[in-house]
């Protein structure tokens, strides 16, 4: 365990974060793969400071952990440990003011959930990224995409704890870079909560486009698998899967991972 001060242990579980020692991230990752760590699960953000602070202190590396589903991890031990914000009931959060169309959302939140919680309010918009795995934060961290939607054009405000400076700020859509796969925000950022600007749209029209959107992924990934699915990226103007195809690498195999025919 890269924490031995058993103190700061139970300081933390008063905060609010639950330290789970020597965790097999095989378990924590779509793919299946990966070694040892330490996990710290956060169900109160503002143990966020705190437990930086103290993991700093010690000398403790540490990164984060959304949903796992992006993530390749070797099967050596890591000396470090992962911070992973826990999901909540209330992480979906339909704002009054304006003209309504704005949604706050926990960072901690499924991604494909927060599409159709949203569609129950006839909010619209980000249908493409409902089969997206993973969570909220991972997908702002990628500026997650699918069929045509990103996330990064539907953000209006992102509350983010620096892990810097350990302070909570507020950055508003315009001091965001959002590209392809990738955002702006620093490495140690931790997105908390983010605002949505979506569209009024009726909810059965929403989920006959979502019903659409997951057939055409049934179709076009083996979504039963452990399948690294669109984890990898196009290069400029061509198709990776198409690459693939015309290099005659279907049904390629390297120990236990095999490209899918
Ligand atoms: C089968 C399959 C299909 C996929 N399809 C698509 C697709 O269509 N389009 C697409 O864009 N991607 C796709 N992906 C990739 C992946 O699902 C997305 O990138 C997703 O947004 C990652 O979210 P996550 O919560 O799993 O993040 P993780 O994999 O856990 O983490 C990814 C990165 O985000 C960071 N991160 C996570 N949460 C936070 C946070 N709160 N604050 C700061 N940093 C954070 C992590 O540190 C890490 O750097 C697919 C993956 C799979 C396995």
């Amino acid at each position: 365990m890269v924490i031995e001060d058993l103190q700061f242990v139970r300081q933390m579980e008063q905060w609010g974060a639950r330290v789970l020692a020597d965790q097999p991230l095989r378990r924590y990752t779509s793919l299946g793969v990966g070694g040892s760590a330490g996990i710290i699960r956060i169900s109160r953000p503002d143990a966020l400071e705190p437990v930086v602070a103290g993991l700093r202190e010690r000398g403790v590396p540490w990164g984060v952990l959304g949903g796992g589903t992006n993530v390749l991890a070797s099967d050596e031990p890591f000396h470090m440990v992962f911070l992973q914000l826990v999901p909540g009931p209330g992480d979906v959060m339909f704002e009054s003011k304006g003209d309504g169309n704005q949604v706050t959302i926990s960072t901690a939140a499924s991604l494909g959930r927060t599409v159709m919680e949203c569609a129950k309010r006839n909010l619209g918009g980000m249908e493409g990224l409902v089969g997206v795995p993973g969570s909220v934060g991972g997908a702002l961290r990628m500026n997650a995409g699918a069929y045509g939607t990103q996330i990064g054009p539907l953000v209006r405000l992102v509350k983010v704890f620096r892990g810097a400076t350990g302070t909570i700020e507020e950055l508003p859509a315009d001091s965001i870079g959002f590209h392809y796969r990738k955002s702006s925000f620093a490495p140690d950022d931790i997105m908390l909560t983010v605002t949505l600007e979506l569209l009024t749209k009726p909810f059965r029209e929403i989920l006959a486009e979502v019903k659409l959107l997951n057939q055409r992924r049934r179709n076009s990934q083996p979504i039963k698998e452990k399948s690294a699915g669109c984890i990898f990226k196009n290069p400029p103007g061509l198709s990776t899967g198409k690459l693939i195809d015309e290099l005659g690498m279907k049904g390629m195999r390297v120990g236990g991972a095999v490209i899918s025919e």
